[in-house]
């Protein structure tokens, strides 16, 4: 074992001795546990990350204990991993140098909605947070379909958006997050509000350059959402229906998913309304819509296969957004253990051409999935989460350049690092805010490519 790591995990050990009264968790299964995400979702990623821990882990329910926590990791030199839920996908929150991991989920309370602003500690649960928004007439912009257990610091750590982003774009879309609360590492931790676009270079960062312990983020107005399944014959008819409801503009929606044949088969749980070989738009949409979307449903020789109002959705507990985003490649992979996924992001002017030419060119070995929603910029557009039989590495990165080939965007869901993914274009001020808030290094190593390279 490596010097540097035998020192790690000395150090880890002796943090409950000098902080006895914060609850820590020591036991090795639950450590393995909390040491990963949904990374297994990548054969790639799963291969590299095996085996990769943290040395102990801490629950913190205050403010003042991770101060003391990241005080003392940072006279130690101790890696600290923030954790949200840990529903993540690339091992956003696997140590790779072992260390702490420093679960948020004890930090979570609701702290104010006023008027159409909200604001919590970073280790509340997405639904809990809906539902205070809710009481108050407003709702989350954005629910990832992992709503129920995902954090809000996680989203903003380590997400997209999801559904809602048909409306408000992802996360990152300028005047989505308004503030954050950031503490740094170091010996005397500091704790500062970073409002506007200063508080998004700690987006999507995977917990690398700040401890995110609040955020300010602006809702929507609640609605009475219901929830539909479009059912057609023709992959082409499904696809345009979804592109014209997406766009149609005196229709309210807030999600629209496509699933081409067979994705629909391995919605198991959904089986008496999805027809055999049928392609499915599963939709949440406002109730004076409903005719509105009927009639184009039709129009495209489709028929709608199942319905649910708000109350119905309240009454079951059950809702169609688990089976969207990424949800879709959890449903599909719990029946196939082979099967993958990649993420793409059309060209908003030619979507439709490119989405046509690749499942000409692919169908069969890749299934296709699409997310409308708005860009960052607002233009409508599709997000492929699509599913991959997988055979090969090789082969996998292969269909990823016939993509690129065809001008659509691949971010890479089967890298860790965090240039490697979405954040290709990574703004050379995220560097600045890891020099300000973590000058030791020490959050999550060796996931962001710039730091790694300065200090090696
Ligand atoms: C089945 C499935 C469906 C999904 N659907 C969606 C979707 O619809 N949209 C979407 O965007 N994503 C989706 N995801 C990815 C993931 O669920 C979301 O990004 C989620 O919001 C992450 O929240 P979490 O609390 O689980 O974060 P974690 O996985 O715990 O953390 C994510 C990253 O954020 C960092 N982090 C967490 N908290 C903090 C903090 N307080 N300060 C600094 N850094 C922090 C962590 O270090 C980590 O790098 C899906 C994943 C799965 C497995």
């Amino acid at each position: 074992m490596h010097a540097n790591m035998i020192h790690t995990e000395l150090a880890a050990a002796q943090l409950p001795e000098e902080m006895p009264d914060l609850d820590w968790i020591t036991d090795p299964a639950r450590i393995d546990r909390l040491s990963q995400d949904f990374a297994w979702f990548s054969p790639v990623l799963k291969r590299q990350l095996d085996g990769k821990r943290g040395d102990i882990a801490v629950r913190p329910r205050t403010e003042e204990e991770i101060r003391r926590v990241v005080a003392s990791c940072a006279r130690t030199g101790t890696p600290i991993t923030v954790r949200g839920s840990g529903t993540g996908n690339y091992g956003q929150c696997t140590p790779l140098q072992g260390g702490l991991i420093l679960d948020m989920s004890a930090y979570s309370a609701f702290c104010w909605a006023r008027g159409a602003v909200g604001r919590a500690q970073a280790g509340i649960r997405l639904a809990q947070f809906d539902t205070q928004a809710q009481l108050a007439g407003y709702e989350l912009r954005w629910m990832p379909s992992t709503f129920r257990s995902a954090t809000l610091g996680g989203l903003f750590g380590g997400g997209f958006g999801g559904v809602g982003s048909i409306n408000y774009g992802p996360v990152a879309a300028p005047g989505n997050v308004l503030g954050v609360r950031v503490m740094s590492v170091e010996p005397e931790p500091q704790i500062t509000e970073l409002r506007g676009p200063d508080a998004m270079q700690l987006h999507h960062t995977y917990g690398t350059n700040g401890i995110v312990l609040e955020l300010e983020v602006a809702l929507a107005p609640a609605r009475p959402w219901m929830e539909c399944i479009a059912v057609f014959g023709q992959f082409d008819d499904a696809l345009e229906f979804a592109n014209r409801f997406s766009r149609a503009p005196g229709m309210v929606k807030k999600e629209v998913c496509f699933l081409a044949a067979p994705i629909p088969e391995y919605m198991t749980a959904l089986a008496e309304f999805l027809p055999t070989q049928c392609h499915a738009v599963l939709l949440v949409l406002a109730p004076e819509s409903e005719a509105g979307m009927a009639d184009m449903v039709k129009a495209h020789s489709g028929h709608i296969s199942y319905r649910k109002t708000a109350e119905d959705i309240r009454a079951s507990n059950r809702t169609l957004i688990e089976f969207t985003w990424n949800h879709t490649t959890l449903n599909a992979l719990k029946i196939d253990k082979s099967l993958t996924y990649i993420q793409s992001s059309f060209t908003p002017s030619r979507n439709m051409e490119q989405v046509k030419a690749l499942e000409k060119l692919l169908s069969g070995e890749v299934m296709m999935h699409l997310e409308f929603l708005r860009n960052k910029d607002g233009d409508f557009n599709c997000s492929g989460l699509q599913i991959v039989r997988y055979r090969s590495e090789e082969r996998l990165n292969e269909i990823m350049a016939i993509y690129r080939q065809h001008g659509v965007h691949i971010n890479n869901p089967h890298v860790y690092v965090v240039e490697d993914g979405k954040q290709h274009n990574l703004d050379p001020q995220v560097l600045e805010f890891k020099r300000r808030f973590d000058p030791l290094g020490l959050l999550n190593p060796g996931k962001l490519r710039v730091w790694e390279q300065l200090t090696k």
